[in-house]
C-alpha cells in the first residue's frame, strides 16, 4: 500500500472547510424556529412533516401549548375522585400519585384551575379538600 501524502497547506484547507461546514450546519439548525430534528433533516435534503417531540424547541412548544379542555376535564375528574378517596393530602402528594398518568406541570395547572374556580380548597395545613 502506498501512502498518500497530503501537503500540509491542503490538509489545513480541508480541515477549515470541514469546520466551517459543521459550524454553518449548527447555525442552520439553531437559528430558525423549527424542530431541531426536522431542521437537520431539511439540511440533508429530507423533509419530515412531524416534530420529534424531544428537542428543546419541541419541549418549549409543548410547555407553551394551551391545555386541551378534554384533558383538563379528565384531570379534574381524576383529581376530584382522588381527593375523595385520600383525604388530608397535599398538592404535591396528589401530583405525585397522578404523575404516571399526566404530566406534572399539567396536573399543577389543573389543580390551580380547580382552586381558582372554587372546586377545591386548601386548608390551613396545605391539604386539598373538595369545596
Ligand atoms: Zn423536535
Amino acid at each position: 500500500m502506498r501512502l498518500l501524502t497530503i501537503p500540509k497547506e491542503f490538509y489545513t484547507k480541508l480541515k477549515e472547510t470541514a469546520i466551517s461546514n459543521t459550524n454553518s450546519m449548527i447555525h442552520y439548525a439553531f437559528s430558525e424556529h423549527l424542530c431541531r430534528s426536522r431542521m437537520l433533516l431539511k439540511y440533508f435534503g429530507e423533509i419530515s412533516k412531524e416534530d420529534c417531540g424531544v428537542c428543546d424547541y419541541c419541549i418549549e412548544k409543548e410547555r407553551n401549548k394551551p391545555i386541551d379542555s378534554q384533558l383538563l376535564k379528565q384531570m379534574v375528574n381524576d383529581i376530584k375522585s382522588q381527593i375523595k378517596t385520600i383525604e388530608n393530602t397535599s398538592i404535591n402528594e396528589h401530583v405525585n400519585k397522578l404523575s404516571s398518568q399526566y404530566k406534572r406541570d399539567k396536573l399543577k395547572f389543573a389543580i390551580q384551575w380547580m382552586l381558582d374556580n372554587g372546586i377545591i380548597l386548601v386548608d390551613d395545613a396545605s391539604k386539598l379538600k373538595l369545596n
